[in-house]
């Protein structure tokens, strides 16, 4: 039988944030799987991006012993949604990423005890298949294929614009500390 198709409202139940353009590119990023994986990750994910509004929340129990929780940082979200740029093909790998762990059920490298090699394998793993599931979607969609290349160019790109960010918050940071 064929999997009845995932829409953005059942996606959109498997993820929280404060600001709705991060749900709407949360779910065009999911929609890049194939249905079948879509399907999955419904039923055992649930997304949160990191800080917004609201200083700190925490998980019911329910969500807790029932999904895979996946965090995504505000700091990758494309400026804007356009699948053919690299920062939004970089948003919908990391996410594609995030879930190839969850989906091959990958051991953590800190309370799993795995070994360096281990942990090298389960990235290379969860790598392989984000860039696979995302060129299935480009050469579906006509757009432009992505690379292990091109991925590391573009966070390293974000890394330093990251370093920018971390310096003028903690800028901001020393200035309320000496404004009264
Ligand atoms: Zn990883």
């Amino acid at each position: 039988m064929k999997d009845k198709e995932v829409t953005r409202g059942e996606l959109a139940k498997c993820m929280s944030s404060s600001k709705l353009a991060q749900i709407d590119q949360m779910i065009r990023a999911l929609q890049v799987l194939p249905q079948d994986k879509q399907r999955w990750v419904v039923e055992n994910v649930f997304y949160f991006s990191t800080y917004g509004k609201r200083y700190g929340s925490r998980m019911s129990r329910g969500l807790c012993q029932t999904k895979e929780v996946i965090f995504i940082s505000e700091k990758a979200f494309p400026h804007v949604w356009d699948i053919t740029t690299i920062e939004s093909k970089f948003f919908a790998f990391l996410v594609l990423h995030e879930t190839a762990h969850a989906i091959r059920q990958h051991k953590c490298r800190i309370y799993d005890a795995i070994s360096d090699d281990q942990y090298n394998k389960q990235e290379q793993e969860a790598t392989s298949d984000a860039i696979a599931w995302f060129n299935d979607y480009s050469t579906e969609n006509n757009i432009a294929l992505i690379t292990e290349v091109d991925v590391e160019k573009y966070r390293e790109r974000l890394d330093s614009l990251v370093d920018e960010w971390e310096w003028t918050w903690e800028e901001h940071l020393q200035r309320a500390a000496t404004v009264e």
